[in-house]
């Protein structure tokens, strides 16, 4: 079989499966996924034929996933992927560019460099920042810290890259309680600890309490968070970040989706005063509906972030343009800035707005039907969050289980302040007004029905 049939026969399995989505439930079956076991097998001795391996991948594989491609998907915080974002990706896989550095692709690393420019206008944040495309906002808040690391630690006479941590200046880290844990993963691996952050007491949405602030200095990393996963609400930027700044600290956000209200003129509010910080960790992957994986390191101070991430070698070519491996943890990897690119160049400063925008009425359409068919919504409703507790709380975990094997949509589930909730987190591009209508009734249908039955 010519290449040209085997990826013709890829992108037709691919469109198919998009179709299908809306035929068939949200998560797979235990059918689907008992048939995972076909995968079993030994290392084949001989090679196999490439337009086997893809039907037996489509054929078991695809039915093992969850729809969360689709408009049904409410779990965790996950985006779908757009038409322009998903054929940019197929044709720059087939490329197989080394993004890391410019001589080795020239395509995309102007496509990052313009895609990144369009990111801080479109959220914005100053245009002279820097910034890497790296995984995640995991990722995003270990590069944006190791920055901080490299610019506190250097004003007080100590270059942390050459010497390490043993013996240098101590920082303090304040974080929020309501930190997420991948911001606690990124300072564990950087040395600095999960356990010595003070942590600053939250408010009942979830926002750190600037009353309660400790006293900042010059040595202090100040993390905040624009979007808590449950509530979907961002500290207070405005005051926090102007006493940090008076106090010299370095202010780190982790906007893995909540950074994308700056984008949305409606919800801009949320985050006012976000673009004074030093750095942002921010997610493409959840609401700006590119493919995985794919974050964004964004930085002001160029040379802090470059400080923490660039390399040198004899045999890494420097020219006048932008290295992209100076500022991220690889080297090599794939060319994310594309995916971003086509999906900003889809939706438009327009698009961008109207999504976001779109997805948080959504959710609050969510809010008001649970509310009006008396159960509990157990904060405020101010992004693209929903919490909803059906009772106590089995009778929740009763519903989340009983609507995830429904199947016409998926929401997890939470603790929220001592009590079971349900999660819904509409961040989806495929979601429509009709999917919400659809997901609503299956929500309200199956709570009557487990309120019956126990
Ligand atoms: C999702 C999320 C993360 C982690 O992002 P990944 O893309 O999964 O690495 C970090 N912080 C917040 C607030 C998030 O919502």
């Amino acid at each position: 079989m010519s290449t040209r049939t085997l990826l013709r026969d890829a992108a037709n399995r691919a469109a198919t499966y998009l179709e299908g989505i809306d035929s068939r439930g949200v998560a797979p079956t235990p059918d689907a996924i008992s048939a995972l076991a076909r995968f079993e097998r030994d290392l084949p001795e001989h090679p196999l034929d490439p337009s086997a391996i893809l039907r037996e991948l489509d054929e078991t594989g695809s039915p093992g996933t969850s729809t969360s491609a689709g408009g049904r998907y409410f779990g965790f915080v996950i985006g779908a992927t757009l038409p322009a974002a998903l054929a940019a990706n197929m044709l720059a896989t087939a490329w197989d560019q080394n993004a890391g550095l410019v001589v080795i692709s020239p395509t995309t690393a102007k496509l990052e460099t313009i895609a990144l420019r369009w990111l801080l206008d479109a959220l914005h944040l100053p245009a002279t920042s820097a910034a890497g495309f790296v995984t995640g906002a995991t990722m995003a808040n270990f590069t944006c810290l190791a920055a901080a690391r490299h610019a506190l630690l250097e004003r007080a006479g100590w270059n942390v890259e050459e010497q390490g941590l043993f013996g240098a200046p101590t920082l303090t880290v304040v974080v929020g309680d309501e930190v997420h844990v991948t911001l606690l993963k990124a300072l564990a691996m950087l040395g600095l600890g999960r356990a010595r952050v003070t942590r600053v007491p939250a408010d009942a949405q979830g926002r750190m309490r600037a009353d309660l602030l400790p006293p900042l200095d010059n040595r202090t990393i100040l993390c905040l968070q624009a979007g808590n996963v449950n509530t979907g609400d961002c500290d207070p930027m405005a005051e926090l970040i102007s006493r940090a700044r008076a106090a010299g600290a370095w202010v780190h956000v982790d906007g893995a989706f909540g950074l994308w209200a700056a984008a949305a003129p409606k919800r801009a509010a949320l985050v006012a005063g976000v673009e004074n910080a030093d750095s942002w960790a921010l997610d493409a992957h959840k609401w700006l509906n590119v493919p995985y994986d794919s974050g964004v390191a964004i930085c002001r101070d160029r040379d802090a972030l470059r400080g923490a991430t660039a390399v040198s070698a004899a045999y890494l070519v420097q020219g006048a343009e932008r290295e992209p491996c100076e500022y991220t943890p690889e080297l090599s990897r794939r060319a994310r800035g594309v995916d971003v690119w086509a999906a900003m160049s889809s939706l438009g400063r327009s698009g961008i707005a109207e999504l976001i925008e779109r997805n948080c009425l959504q959710a609050s359409r969510f809010a008001e039907g649970l509310r009006a068919a008396g159960y509990e919504i157990l904060s405020d409703v101010v992004l693209n969050q929903v919490l909803v507790s059906f009772g106590d709380d089995e009778t929740t975990r009763r519903v989340i289980a009983a609507l995830q094997a429904d199947g016409t949509c998926w929401c997890g589930g939470t603790v929220w302040h001592g009590r079971t909730a349900m999660r819904i987190s509409v961040s989806s591009w495929a979601t429509t007004d009709q999917d919400v209508e659809l997901s609503l009734a299956a929500m309200l249908r199956v709570a009557s029905w487990v309120l019956a039955t126990h």
